[in-house]
């Protein structure tokens, strides 16, 4: 017995042991190299656009066709004024009537072309923060080294941000060597259904097979203690989107029966909440936890470095933040409520939306039976019904061993000596996904540097972007064309 015991401790002192020295080699290999991130210089012409630009707020609503396209129009005549050698030089043509699409003829036929992708239609800014806002959305300000404004870091700013660096290229004189094109949607906000997906389409009507697409979505975040990971979005999630419908008689309120359908539509959601489904280690996730490995508690980087044979641990731990969350499931979400139309009648249908974003490597019929499952097992067929109201297949994982992917990466690294460079999957969906079909090299990537909390204004209260941070998009878009196209 005595053998037994001394024979279980070694053998837990030598598991902890190993465990421990795989933390240690983890560390040891995860790099925090720190050097000056170049400053860029300021160009006082540049902010006034893009603040200028800020003034024309593009919203394309759900509605699309009572969308207002007198602000589509007046900010392509604002770009037509602003850059006028721009239209002079690129071949100009509208997609859809208001996507803007523009070709910079290259020296070389031969050549694939590139295509640089952002929108200009921005989120609306909600009437009851409006107050809450140190500058009015749609006129901005500049205090302290930040231009605010609604869009100017999504996505207004990168899209500025480019016309400044084709005009400055012009300046200079260059040609380049392959066809690049710039395509920017107008609808990006309500789904790309009208501006990205259709320019995809011309491409893809035309036989033009770009080597790649760069469009907004992933940056440089700046960590807690100094790491810099350089993001670039490979691939973003599905989504699944249904009303999940709970069944009982309609009466009025004044003799309520103890279960209605409301409050088996409470059951449900209390259900789905509990039971997640089941987490997974896609090879992105591991990329993204290695990467923030430095930024975590011991316990959660003891769990990462031995993830193998300490899964289960890890994931317990890392569904406890919502972000992380989102990296190894399929997520759900309950985003609206509909009961009765009268406050006394119990209805006969409640119904919940749920808006569920699915792993790559998943489809949005496997979230589906997982509902299914776990709705079945609480009620009877026919106490309930989901209704679909749409399913978005999750993205292609772009390719990181190609030349093209490898030419961003440097360029990002002498942008950013201190970057680890991060391939990454957005948690959300973004207009890059439309191009999967015409190109196999589809990046999401902003050229800033930015702390998570900043990076969080989007959509938010207060969007700014730092001019510096503005500079540097301009800056790096001029010498990423320059120096590869
Ligand atoms: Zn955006």
């Amino acid at each position: 017995m005595r053998k037994i015991i001394i024979l279980s401790i070694l053998i837990s002192i030598l598991f902890i042991g190993f465990i421990l020295f795989r933390t240690y080699n983890f560390i040891k290999n995860t790099p925090v190299n720190l050097k000056e991130t170049s400053k860029a210089e300021i160009d006082d012409k540049a902010v006034e656009n893009l603040l200028k630009s800020v003034s024309i707020p593009v919203v394309t609503l759900k509605d699309y066709k009572n969308s207002d396209f007198s602000r589509h129009i007046k900010f392509k005549e604002f770009l037509e004024s602003t850059y006028p050698e721009i239209f002079e030089q690129l071949e100009f043509r509208t997609i859809n009537s208001y996507s803007l699409l523009f070709k910079w003829k290259g020296k070389d036929e031969k050549l694939p072309p590139v295509v640089f992708v952002g929108h200009y239609d921005v989120v609306e800014a909600d009437e009851t923060s409006l107050k809450e806002w140190k500058y009015p959305p749609y006129k901005g300000g500049i205090e302290n080294g930040k231009i605010f404004g609604r869009g100017t870091l999504d996505d207004r700013g990168s899209v500025i941000a480019l016309f400044q660096a084709i005009s400055k290229l012009i300046q200079e004189g260059y040609t380049p060597n392959r066809d690049i094109y710039f395509a920017f949607g107008h609808d990006e906000e309500t789904g790309g259904v009208n501006g990205a997906k259709a320019i995809s389409d011309w491409f893809f009507d035309n036989n033009i097979k770009p080597e790649m697409v760069l469009d907004e979505g992933g940056r440089v975040e700046l960590l807690e203690n100094n790491t810099q990971n350089a993001y670039i979005g490979v691939c973003e999630k599905g989504r699944l989107l249904i009303n999940l419908k709970l069944k009982s008689k309609g009466m009025h309120a004044s003799r309520p029966p103890k279960e209605t359908s409301v409050t088996k539509l409470a059951d449900a959601i209390r259900e789905l909440n509990k039971n997640q489904s089941k987490a997974v280690l896609i090879p992105q996730a591991k990329d993204y936890y290695k990467a923030t490995f430095n930024n975590r508690s011991l316990i959660t980087r003891i769990l990462i470095a031995n993830s193998d044979i300490l899964k289960l641990f890890l994931f317990k731990k890392l569904q406890q933040n919502p972000l992380d969350n989102a990296y190894i499931r399929s997520t759900i979400a309950i985003t609206q409520l509909k009961g009765a139309s009268s406050a006394n009648a119990i209805p006969s249908v409640a119904v919940a939306t749920i808006d569920s974003r699915i792993l790559p490597e998943q489809i949005p019929d496997d979230m589906l039976n997982h509902i299914e499952k776990v709705l079945s097992k609480k009620f009877g067929k026919d106490e309930y019904e989901i209704e679909v109201i749409s399913k978005t297949d999750p993205s292609n994982v772009s390719d990181t061993n190609s030349k093209i992917f490898k030419k961003l990466a440097d360029e990002i690294s002498s942008a950013f000596p201190s970057a680890n460079i991060v391939p990454y999957m957005i948690p959300a969906g973004t207009d890059a996904k439309y191009y999967e079909k015409i190109s196999k090299n589809v990046y999401r990537f902003l050229p800033i540097l930015i702390k998570p909390e900043e990076y969080s204004l989007m959509h938010g209260t207060n969007e700014y972007i730092s001019v510096e941070n503005y500079m540097r998009m301009i800056t790096f878009y001029n010498s990423f064309i320059k120096n590869n196209f």
